[in-house]
C-alpha cells in the first residue's frame, strides 16, 4: 500500500468518465467494478402507502473512478449506498460488486465484503469513542487479520495526523476526526470507498481540505470512490457526476471547473 498526501488532484485518470456499460480499453472489454441494475427499494407506511426510495436506479461504475452522487435530501443517496454495501436488501433489481451479485452472498459473505473490500466515510465520522485515533485505524486491519501496526501509523501520518495517534475522538476537531476516518478506510486498500456526505458536518474550508485528502488517498490506493452529497463542491474532485432524482440515477456532464480531470 502506498499512501501520499498533499498533492493536487491529477488531470489524467478520468478517460473513461461519463460512460456506462463495459468500458473498452483497446479491444478488451473491462467489467465495471459496480453494476447497479434496475434497483428498487420501497417502504410501506404501516402496510399502506408505498414510498419508493429507489425507483429503477441503474448505472455501471468503472474501477478507479471517483464519482460524485449528487442529490437533494430524500432523493435516495443513502439508500443506494446501503444497498451497495449489502446493509439492506432491495425490493427488486440487483447490485454486483466485482462481478459478484450481492444476493449470492450470505451474511458472512457480506460482512467479509464490507471488512475487506469496502471502506466507509460518514458525515458524523463514526469513530469508536473509546478508542484512540491509532486504535480506530488499527482495528480496521485487525478485523481482517492483518495486525500491521506500522501500516496504521503510516496511514495516520499520510492524513496529516502524526503526533496525534494517541488522542481520543473527543480530543480531535471535526476535520481531524474525518482524517482518522479516511485513514481507517484507506489503510486496508479497499476496492471501493463509500462516502456519505463526507463534508456535511464541516465548514467549507475544512470540507475542501477533506475532499482533497480523500481524493489523493483514493487515487494512491487505486480504489473506486462514490461520494454522496448535496454539495456541488464534491464535483470538483470527481471524474464523473451522477445525479439522483426521485430514486433514479441521471448522468450529468462533468463539472467544467473540475480538478480531477
Ligand atoms: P438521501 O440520502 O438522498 O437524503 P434517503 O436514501 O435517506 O435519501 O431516503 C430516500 C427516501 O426514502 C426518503 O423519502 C426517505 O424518507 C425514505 N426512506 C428512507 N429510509 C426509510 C425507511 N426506513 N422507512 C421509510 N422510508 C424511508
Amino acid at each position: 500500500m502506498r499512501l501520499t498526501s498533499g498533492r493536487p488532484p491529477s488531470r489524467k485518470a478520468s478517460k473513461g468518465r461519463g460512460r456506462t456499460g463495459p468500458i473498452n480499453e483497446g479491444k478488451r472489454a473491462v467489467e465495471p467494478i459496480i453494476r447497479i441494475v434496475d434497483l428498487w427499494k420501497e417502504y410501506s407506511q404501516n402496510g399502506g402507502e408505498v414510498t419508493a426510495a429507489l425507483a429503477g436506479a441503474s448505472v455501471d461504475i468503472a474501477r478507479g473512478q471517483i464519482v460524485a452522487l449528487l442529490g437533494k435530501s430524500g432523493s435516495g443517496k443513502t439508500t443506494l449506498l446501503n444497498l451497495l454495501a449489502g446493509l439492506d436488501q432491495p425490493t427488486r433489481g440487483r447490485v454486483e460488486v466485482e462481478g459478484t451479485d450481492l444476493r449470492a452472498l450470505g451474511e458472512q459473505g457480506l460482512t467479509s465484503l464490507r471488512r475487506r473490500r469496502l471502506g466507509f466515510v460518514f458525515q458524523f465520522f463514526n469513530l469508536l469513542p473509546t478508542l484512540t485515533a491509532f486504535e480506530n485505524v488499527f482495528l480496521s486491519l485487525e478485523l481482517i487479520d492483518i495486525p500491521d501496526r506500522e501500516g496504521a501509523y503510516a496511514a495516520l501520518d499520510a492524513v496529516g495526523l502524526k503526533g496525534k495517534e494517541d488522542r481520543y475522538p473527543y480530543e480531535l476537531s471535526g476535520g481531524e476526526q474525518q482524517r482518522v476516518a479516511i485513514a481507517r478506510a484507506i489503510v486496508k486498500s479497499p476496492s471501493i470507498v463509500l462516502a456519505d456526505e463526507p463534508i456535511g458536518n464541516l465548514d467549507n474550508r475544512t470540507g475542501e481540505q477533506i475532499l482533497d485528502l480523500l481524493h489523493t488517498q483514493v487515487r494512491a490506493s487505486k480504489s473506486t470512490l462514490i461520494m454522496a452529497s448535496h454539495s456541488l463542491l464534491t464535483c470538483r474532485y470527481a471524474d464523473r457526476v451522477l445525479r439522483m432524482e426521485d430514486g433514479r440515477i441521471v448522468e450529468e456532464a462533468p463539472a467544467p471547473w473540475g480538478k480531477a480531470q
